[in-house]
């Protein structure tokens, strides 16, 4: 559909979600040629949460969708359904049709930022990324993870470490390995590495192909939502039955990311232990450092768990 069409026009609406670099690194503002104005789009690649458009001769655009960031073709013969929050439009021509590329982002999390080149992404933007999750192996799962003292849950999202993982698919995949999401990333074992990189390509593979999960009003290249969701074991249910051991979800914030998962059926590795009592007025649990090992200071204070207070609650870090 986009592979082997020409951009004939383009149309930036918002400058401020489009970012421009030269060849020595250096910020310029975005000119509709730097957005492959009169290209012919020769491919697409993905490395984790990101997408390029790349031209035949070398400058591409890099498309990063952020939280309700959207990326859809129309052809010509049919009208933009969503007018609202389009920041960029792109018409195209290719033998067989014609129509429009839009870039939509109500809440800007995401953006546009276009290089002269393969290589000057690779020496930039792309220098820092982890692997990407779809292919990443077991053991190099493990080395990477390994080399933190993190909660493996705040160590999954960090896309340096490993590209392509959000905050839903962390919960799932956490869930399904049974890694509690505080577990110390350097304490978990290798069988349970190699468990958790299975674990990581087949939600992942499944989120695709259900077209990831649609929580707002995320919608895919065709205009579709996802139906992941459907399929969420952990994500969007706190306090409710856990589906494998009936015991109540919990949810806690690691890394000011809410994070859901089961008490009994998620281990945890080396966690921490909960030092201060329940706080009588608010009824929440709340932790705010570590009796183990003491991490990074900014680690310690983005972290908080809070937990209803009832009879059968027990805390999950004695074990
Ligand atoms: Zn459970």
């Amino acid at each position: 559909m986009l592979v082997g069409a020409r951009v004939r026009q383009v149309r930036l609406l918002r400058r401020d979600v489009a970012h421009s670099f030269t060849c020595d690194g250096s910020y310029r503002r975005t000119r509709r040629r730097d957005l492959l104005l009169g290209e012919t789009i020769e491919s697409l690649t993905r490395h984790g949460k990101e997408l390029t458009i790349n031209s035949g001769t070398g400058p591409l655009v890099c498309v990063h969708l952020g939280m309700s960031g959207q990326l859809w073709y129309r052809p010509s013969r049919l009208h933009l359904q969503r007018r609202n929050h389009v920041h960029c439009i792109w018409w195209m021509d290719s033998p067989t049709s014609s129509g429009r590329l839009v870039f939509r982002d109500p809440r800007r999390f995401g953006g546009l930022w276009t290089f002269p080149s393969t290589e000057a992404l690779h020496a930039t933007r792309w220098s820092r990324l982890g692997p990407d999750a779809l292919s990443i192996g077991a053991q190099t799962l493990r080395r990477r993870l390994s080399q933190t003292r993190r909660p493996i849950k705040a160590a999954l999202l960090d896309q340096h470490i490993v590209a392509g993982i959000g905050n839903i698919y962390a919960d799932e995949i956490l869930f399904a390995a049974q890694i509690h999401p505080l577990s110390i990333s350097n304490s978990i074992s290798a069988t349970d590495y190699r468990t958790l990189a299975k674990v990581i390509h087949s939600i992942l593979r499944h989120a695709i192909a259900a077209g990831g999960s649609t929580t707002h009003d995320y919608i895919d290249g065709h205009g579709r939502p996802g139906s992941f969701a459907r399929h969420h074991q952990v994500y969007g249910r706190p306090l409710q039955p856990c589906l494998r051991c009936g015991r109540q979800l919990q949810s806690i914030k690691v890394v000011q990311r809410t994070t859901i998962f089961c008490p009994q059926c998620q281990r945890i590795f080396n966690g921490p232990r909960v030092r201060r009592p329940l706080d009588n007025r608010t009824g929440l649990r709340t932790v705010t450092d570590y009796m183990d090992k003491t991490p990074a200071k900014h680690e310690a204070s983005s972290i908080r768990i809070t937990s209803p207070i009832g009879n059968k609650y027990s805390s999950p870090y004695s074990r």
